[in-house]
């Protein structure tokens, strides 16, 4: 690419897709059609800021498939959005959906605006004119296109869409299930703040559940005392090494953007995150080691790297002297495709942001189920599954003549509460996505990596679902 200018984020998909296509027997027809950006929804609104003057804002919604309904993804604040950009990421998000086997088609939502910019007021009159914009395109519902949060969004920007939408479809028993990532008293799902991290180390550690690949990476099987290093100590990143460390791995570097520290005894994250918060950086945390230079944590001698922080971060400069032997992408777009070739020539496993990060997706669809029941989950069955285990392990205490005492006692008899469920729900979607992905790996030794074979798993199943359709009979 000569210029930057000329850089398209929706043709290096399209690049990535073809890349995988190959390796499938589809009709040239169907791929294209799975490519396409469907429909794309560019619009202006004029906002009356706090000092009086008239600000005309831009924004996009894009359904990039609607093989499934509804369309799903993010609403993203930042001054660098564009069509081109909701484009690529809508159609990511067709992807992300089809391998985790969540049964929508992607979307993508941006304002071209910096949220720091403006206050809370002018937040809320920009999302809830973008709502009721989105609202008379019948662009938005739960069963038409379902945002949520994504980069310069959470659960208030979430919180305001549902409020505008549900005042403007009266009556709409479903209303609560047009946006995902609210606020729990909104009718959002317990789970949602931990997802992407907990599907993170779900997602790794089927990996090194599996003795073919360890053997392949001179690894053992398992989790347990695996070296990891985590870059960003954001929600993913605080969230990845804590279940990481929980699992039984350690956490042996830490990088942030003020620095890098190190202990080979391992690092409690959670530690490290209070440290921060008294001193304002990682650096000087008791027993561990500052490094000269964040990057460095990168290239340290571990078993598991995490980036989860921001993109591009391992590249074609700093890959060759990455030395670990396995790595989980937790943010979008970590690694450059030149840092792929590098993973590729050294044997390292580069476990893809594509379903890797796929937790919160994944949540959001627990999300809307729950809304369309209008029930919360583990109500029905909470009370039912105690008074049978209490009954069971009566029973098993009178047959054996041995009582169970303290945390086995509780973990036995426990019924299952929202977030239990949601975190097996999750658990058994990265478990199923992995093996599915890895599957289609091996079957096919031209396949060059598990990133292509992301891909190819997601293009099967959109296939498919056309077929299904009845669309390309
Ligand atoms: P976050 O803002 O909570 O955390 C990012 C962290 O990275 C911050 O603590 C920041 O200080 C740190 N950081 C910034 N620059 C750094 C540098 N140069 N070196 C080390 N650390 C640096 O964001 P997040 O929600 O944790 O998201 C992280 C990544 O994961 C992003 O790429 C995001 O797109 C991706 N992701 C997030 C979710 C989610 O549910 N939050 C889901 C899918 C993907």
């Amino acid at each position: 690419m000569s210029s930057n200018q000329h850089y398209s984020f929706f043709h290096s998909v399209e690049q990535s897709f073809d890349k995988a296509a190959k390796f499938t027997q589809w009709d040239p027809g169907i791929l294209e059609q799975i490519k396409a950006c469907n429909s794309v929804y560019q619009m202006r609104f004029p906002v009356k800021l706090d000092d009086g003057t008239i600000e005309v804002i831009e924004a996009y919604r894009v359904q990039h498939s609607q093989h499934k309904s509804p369309c799903k993804g993010g609403i993203r604040f930042s001054d660098e959005v564009n069509q081109d950009e909701v484009m690529a990421l809508a159609s990511l998000m067709t992807y992300k959906c089809a391998i985790v086997n969540v049964p929508f088609g992607g979307g993508k939502g941006g304002i071209k605006i910096n949220p720091k910019k403006y206050s809370t007021y002018e937040l809320e009159k920009i999302t809830r004119r973008y709502t009721a914009e989105l609202v008379k395109k019948n662009f938005i519902g739960p069963g038409i296109d379902v945002p949520a949060p994504d980069y310069g969004t959470g659960s208030r920007e979430m919180a305001w869409i549902v409020d505008t939408y549900a005042s403007l479809k009266p009556g709409e028993i479903d209303a609560a299930g047009c946006v995902t990532g609210k606020p729990v008293t909104q009718g959002g799902v317990r789970g949602r703040t931990e997802a992407t991290g907990l599907g993170v180390y779900f997602g790794i550690r089927e990996v090194c559940n599996m003795p073919d690949v360890m053997q392949k990476l001179g690894l053992t099987v398992g989790i347990k005392d695996k070296t990891v290093i985590v870059q960003g100590l954001g929600n993913v990143g605080y969230h990845s090494a804590k279940f990481f460390r929980e699992g039984g791995a350690k956490v042996v570097a830490l990088a942030e953007y003020e620095g890098a520290i190190y202990n080979p005894a391992g690092l409690n994250e959670d530690e490290v995150f209070q440290h921060r918060k008294k001193t304002g950086s990682i650096l000087n945390f008791p027993g561990a080691t500052n490094l000269a230079k964040n990057t460095d944590a990168l290239e340290l001698e571990c078993d598991i790297l995490i980036p989860a922080a921001l993109e591009n971060v391992i590249n074609g400069e700093n890959a060759p002297r990455v030395k670990a032997k396995i790595i989980g992408e937790a943010a979008n777009g970590p690694c450059t495709p030149e840092a792929d070739d590098v993973f590729a020539q050294k044997g390292i496993l580069c476990v893809p942001d594509m379903y890797l990060n796929a937790g919160g997706v994944t949540v959001s669809y627990f999300e809307w189920l729950k809304n369309l029941s209008h029930v919360r989950y583990g109500r029905m069955e909470k009370r039912f599954t105690e008074n049978m285990n209490t009954r069971i392990l009566g029973q098993m205490e009178e047959l054996t003549g041995k009582s169970v005492a303290g945390k086995d006692r509780e973990f036995i008899l426990h019924g299952p509460e929202e977030q239990d469920l949601v975190h097996s729900g999750l658990e058994e979607t990265m478990i199923t996505a992995t093996r599915e992905i890895m599957e289609i790996w091996k079957s096919n030794p031209e396949i060059p990596d598990m990133r292509t074979a992301a891909y190819v798993s997601a293009i099967n199943k959109v296939a498919t679902s056309y077929g299904e359709l009845g669309i390309f009979p």
